[in-house]
């Protein structure tokens, strides 16, 4: 089969690149012409075929120019109309011509009608189609009509055959009760006419359960495999010691939650075994992390190794600097803080440190991994945040001291939690730990929504809150498209809230202030010197001040549902009573309308997260981490969670028992993009 490099240009816009892609481009709909119905019996607001002689044919201009032509079956009349038409149009649809119109008929002004239904000219007696006809999402350029004809002779040539045996054994097929793969591609391309309309339309037909299980699989085959391959790979042995450990537990002001002793020891069994860990951490905002973290470390250091912990900005690294030094200098132990903002001479002192292995945990941005910065011995890379990173950078930073092959130990921590069914999919190949309890004593966050034009009640709140010596939060409306802008709305909101409140302290903060400025801002709010906090988004991640139990939000309706989940999680972090107070402006869009919803009902963001991977889709809601995945491209995850659950069973299966079935079932699917695997 041969295909012009113009239209393979555009096949690739369609992520096609060969046959096999062009016999996995799956319709995304179908059309019924195997049935005909007569014009009187045509179910309303249902796609329907019929057929007729043209009886009355005019261009009529009002109310705009438009093509109309009288259709007559033997049950009734029917009205056709066009508002765009080619002069050919008129020509052909002629009095006297026989048509077969697809469309759906509507009660129109004209009485029964057919608005840009497909309409061709027919002889009288011609048979109906024998199968469903599937409509292909194309590209400019490419007719759906040229792209079905490829597809057809991808199918057609016999040399594609290979590609449609069966990679499923026997027993998963019986098991799951699937239809055969090549069976159920035939179907999808060409359903018989007494295939369900609506089991198509929606995806529950068996053969598209069958093609979902199998891209199902795919993925979990290739994650498997990763997960596998790393587990060939050597990595620092970091026993449990309890020196450290001990001495560091003994002088904490509070004893762990039950969820975070379970992680920790979680981690440290990882830590202990000759391969890399890859280990996610996830726990609500506010679910004490950072001192699991301070484990996993405080045990990489006992052993003689470094430890990195990168975090995405500069406002918490530094917070983690203070935090971590205040914890780890009485230990004896060295840590260093590496930012932008730092002075040549600082800067090339901490970097030699590093390089030397005096220093014992380095904290830093993105900076940490940067080409100039060389570990000594680098046992732990601990990241914060990470959902905030790309792959890319999560890759820099594991390859950083990974002589040959010896790689460090990778713990990632996340407060968007991940739903089940993602962290079943696209994270299959890390190990997962919950943190599932708040430490205690937190009283739940209150959230109220209040429309912008009640802002005095809010003035009034803030100013009963910090005579009482509350501090409070004031977030700035994120405007994506303009920083400049952005910046200018906090500076104004500043200024504002200082002549609202002249006898309190009142602090700015945002990203364009010098690393400096920022931890100066945010050591006064710490200490309880500023009572009113304005801010950027720039305090989303991290930031930990108990003593603020108010926060304000700005333009609520602008941000995500885990922005504001993070945010909102910036208060309730001491015994205080807090309050979260989302302002909107209105009207609000049905997707703003549903997000406030959703935060305002929930607080749980295990929850939230579920509900926003519903709202967003997968694809949206992974980001950055989609970047190095394949994509689900017909599996539903929340949907077809069953397969999802089919699929991971049989994984172990295929790979010990049928290896060169798995193997060609994951060359089938992923192809090329298996390259992932290799990183
Ligand atoms: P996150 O999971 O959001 O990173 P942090 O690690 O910043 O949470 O912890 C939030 C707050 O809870 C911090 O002030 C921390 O010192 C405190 N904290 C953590 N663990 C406990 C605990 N077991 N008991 C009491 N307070 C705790
Ligand atoms: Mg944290």
């Amino acid at each position: 089969m041969t295909i012009s490099p113009a239209v393979m240009e555009k096949l690739s816009r369609l992520g096609i690149r060969n046959e096999l892609d062009l016999i996995l481009h799956l319709p995304i709909r179908y059309e019924d012409e195997t049935h005909m119905f007569l014009i009187s019996d045509a179910p309303p607001g249902k796609t329907v075929q019929i057929e007729g002689l043209i009886v009355h044919n005019e261009v009529v201009v009002r109310p705009r120019r438009q093509l109309i032509c009288h259709v007559e079956d033997s049950s009734g009349l029917l009205v056709m109309r066009f508002l765009n038409f080619y002069a050919s149009q008129i020509k052909s649809y002629a009095i006297g011509k026989r048509v077969r119109l697809l469309g759906e008929i509507r009660n129109g002004f004209f009485g029964a009608e057919m608005v840009h239904p497909k309409c061709r000219i027919v002889q009288q007696g011609e048979s109906l189609a024998d199968t469903m006809t599937p409509v292909y999402s194309t590209t400019a350029g490419l007719t759906r009509k040229v792209l079905g004809r490829l597809i057809e002779q991808a199918l057609q040539s016999s040399e594609n055959m290979l590609f449609l045996t069966e990679t499923l054994p026997e027993n998963i097929i019986r098991t799951y009760q699937l239809i055969g793969f090549r069976e159920s591609i035939v179907c999808l391309h060409h359903p018989p006419p007494d295939a369900s309309m609506d089991a198509l339309q929606v995806r529950s037909h068996p053969a598209w359960r069958r093609i979902k299980f199998d891209e199902l699989l795919a993925q979990q085959l290739s994650m498997r495999l990763h997960y596998r391959q790393r587990r060939n790979r050597t990595a620092p042995i970091l026993s449990r010691k309890h020196r450290l450990i001990d001495q560091f537990l003994r002088q904490l002001a509070f004893t762990l939650t039950s969820a975070q002793i379970k992680v920790a020891d979680e981690i440290s069994g990882d830590l202990a075994a000759p391969y890399p860990m890859q280990r996610l951490l996830q726990g609500d905002v506010g679910s004490g992390k950072t001192i699991v973290a301070a484990l996993a470390a405080l045990q990489a250091i006992d052993n003689g190794f470094q430890v990195a912990l990168m975090v995405p900005t500069e406002i918490l690294a530094e917070q983690h600097y203070q935090k971590l030094s205040i914890w780890f200098e009485p230990l004896g132990i060295d840590v260093v803080w590496l930012s932008s903002s730092q002075k040549k001479k600082q800067k090339q002192l901490t970097q030699e440190a590093i390089a030397n292995g005096n220093a014992q945990l380095a904290i830093g941005t993105h900076a940490l991994f940067q080409e100039q910065i060389a570990f000594h011995r680098l046992g732990l890379a601990i990241i914060d945040e990470q959902h905030r990173f790309g792959v890319q950078q999560r890759l820099a930073l594991r390859m950083k001291g990974a002589q040959s092959n010896n790689v460090p130990h990778q713990l990632m921590m996340s407060a968007t939690p991940i739903p089940r069914t993602l962290s079943m999919s696209y994270y299959a190949d890390l190990d997962v730990s919950i943190i599932d309890e708040l430490p205690p004593g937190r009283s739940p966050i209150v959230t109220k929504l209040i429309a912008d034009n009640r802002r005095d009640e809010v003035i009034e709140r803030i100013r009963q809150a910090c005579h009482h010596g509350k501090q409070v939060y004031w977030v700035c409306p994120l405007i994506e498209e303009s920083e400049t802008l952005q910046l200018q709305t906090a500076l104004q909101t500043y200024e504002a809230l200082s002549k609202t409140f002249p006898d309190l302290q009142i602090g700015l903060v945002h990203g364009r202030l010098s690393t400096h400025e920022k931890t100066a801002v945010m050591s006064l709010f710490k200490q309880g010197d500023i009572q009113l906090l304005v801010a950027t988004t720039v305090i989303e991640v991290g930031v930990d001040v108990p003593n603020a139990s108010l926060m304000v939000i700005e333009n609520a309706e602008r941000m995500g549902l885990s922005q504001l989940h993070q945010l909102r999680g910036r208060v309730g972090r001491g015994t205080e009573a807090s309050v979260c107070i989302l302002l909107f402006q209105q009207p609000l869009s049905e997707i703003a309308r549903k997000r406030l919803r959703i935060i305002f009902e929930h607080t749980d963001g295990f929850e939230i997260a579920r509900q926003d991977l519903q709202l967003r889709g997968p694809g949206e809601f992974l980001g950055a981490r989609q970047s190095g995945v394949p994509m689900l491209r017909f599996a539903d995850l929340e949907r077809d969670e069953e397969l999802l659950i089919a699929a991971q069973a049989s994984v172990d299966d295929m790979l010990s028992l049928y290896p060169d079935l798995a193997q060609r079932h994951i060359e089938r699917w992923l192809g090329e993009k298996t390259e992932y695997l290799r990183v």
